[in-house]
């Protein structure tokens, strides 16, 4: 299977870090990537243990750390009060229970590392320009079709494609979301823009009724990531890059905190996202066909493992061609049984955390209290996420499909 040619469609952070888990196996790869030129785009993205001992395994520590800060902890505050309650440490904790680091990361500089590693170990994997509008197979190869006219041959593809998967679209599955009822605010705010007492290096989650926010430091400490998620029936496209403006944010949080409309002030243009529903697929492998990352199991984004479970997938994708890559097919079924599980219940879970940052008993600060002990204890937040963190991609044992199906 070395000799064979594994294409993969989509440079995002899941298709970049399957490359370079294939390429540190000795497989050939083509990442075939539509964007024209690279550009600087998203806001944060948080990444627990379970998905950074995947990055330290491919030698990408010492650039990351360049990137982040120490994470500070993380902490909830009351929406309208301000109140704070400490949720667990994310520094030396992370370090100690797991071996590996959580990281507040700029979404352009994760990007920007994966893209330059796989330059430099394999300067002919990559392809911009490169948009994928139809791809397809025979029992002994698939072939892509770009925009551009060409056709590619290759033995196997995987779809990286992202939330808008034409793979999924063409070979797998139809889409069918549903409005979420939440649309989300994102940007990044230059640092030294806030006041001192919110330079911190701590991740905050706002949590208010029908509204939370997530902020923290990223880019070396230069900016703070924002999030605002706010329930609402105002449509907006599912787009990373779709414009809003300041003044509708603050009134998405009006009545909100001085330190959320401190945020908000600073935020540039803001940009929103229509926050859709999909319910997990049951299967996402075709003969030599299968997706990965967001266009395998997209999801809200309440648990911060979007971002995480790409990079696992492409960890276990290339473990499973280590193993079995002479049956390509096969080897994909077991990618496939290895994730599944894990990946389903994080869609789950992330869709059913909704209602724990929006909760309604939040809106006075007595019931706030009262919640608060009952849903965000330290001792529980640590229980809600252990099985998370404590994944190991690069050691869980591979599942046989047939096994997969019994269980
Ligand atoms: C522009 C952008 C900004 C983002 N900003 C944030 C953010 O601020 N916060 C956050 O939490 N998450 C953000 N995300 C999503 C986050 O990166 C993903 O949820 C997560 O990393 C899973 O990664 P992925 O590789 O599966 O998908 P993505 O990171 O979405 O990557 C998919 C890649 O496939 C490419 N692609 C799509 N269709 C085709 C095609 N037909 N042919 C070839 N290439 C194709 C896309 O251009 C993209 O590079 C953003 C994603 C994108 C694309």
């Amino acid at each position: 299977m070395k000799n064979k040619r594994i294409l993969i469609s989509g440079a995002g952070i899941g298709g970049l870090t399957a490359a370079l888990c294939l390429i540190q196996r000795g497989f050939d790869v083509l990442v075939l990537e539509q964007a024209p030129e690279l550009k600087s785009l998203g806001a944060g993205l948080q990444l627990s243990p379970n998905a950074t001992r995947v990055l330290a395994g491919l030698g990408l520590s010492a650039e990351l750390e360049r990137v982040t800060i120490k994470p500070g902890g993380k902490c909830i505050r009351l929406w309208n009060t301000g109140q704070e309650w400490k949720l667990f440490d994310l520094g030396a904790e992370s370090l100690d229970r797991y071996g590996y680091p959580y990281m507040m990361l700029y979404r352009p500089d994760l990007h920007a590392i994966l893209m330059r590693a796989l330059i430099e170990r394999a300067p002919h994997a990559f392809r911009l320009g490169a948009k994928v509008i139809d791809v397809g197979q025979t029992d002994d190869e698939v072939h892509v079709q770009l925009q551009n006219g060409e056709r590619i041959v290759g033995d196997v593809l995987i779809g990286a494609d992202g939330v808008h998967s034409v793979t999924r679209e063409r070979l797998i599955a139809q889409d069918h979301p549903s409005f979420s009822g939440c649309i989300a605010w994102r940007g990044a705010i230059p640092i030294e823009s806030l006041p001192a007492s919110m330079q911190g290096p701590a991740g905050v989650n706002w949590i208010g009724p029908g509204a939370h926010i997530v902020h923290y430091p990223v880019h070396g400490g230069k900016l703070v990531s924002f999030t605002g998620i706010v329930e609402s029936s105002a449509w907006v496209r599912e787009s990373w890059t779709e414009q809003g403006s300041i003044e509708e944010c603050l009134q998405d949080f009006n009545g909100w905190h001085p330190d959320v409309h401190a945020l908000i002030r600073q935020l540039g243009t803001p940009l929103r996202w229509a926050m859709m529903l999909r319910h997990p697929l049951t299967n996402w492998t075709n003969g030599r066909v299968s997706l990965l990352g967001d266009a395998a199991h997209p999801t809200l984004p309440f648990l911060a493992q979007g971002a995480g479970m790409a990079i696992e997938d492409g960890c276990v994708l290339a473990r499973a061609f280590q193993e079995y890559g002479d049956t390509p097919e096969y080897a994909l079924q077991v990618y496939q049984a290895s994730r599944i599980e894990r990946t389903t219940q994080i869609v789950i879970g992330s869709a059913a955390n909704t209602k724990r940052f929006h909760n309604r008993e939040l809106a006075d600060a007595a019931g706030a209290n009262a919640y608060v002990a009952r849903e965000w204890e330290e001792s529980t937040v640590r229980a809600r996420y252990e099985w998370l963190f404590s994944y190991e991609p690069e050691n869980v044992p591979l599942q046989q499909p047939d096994k997969a199906r019994a269980a």
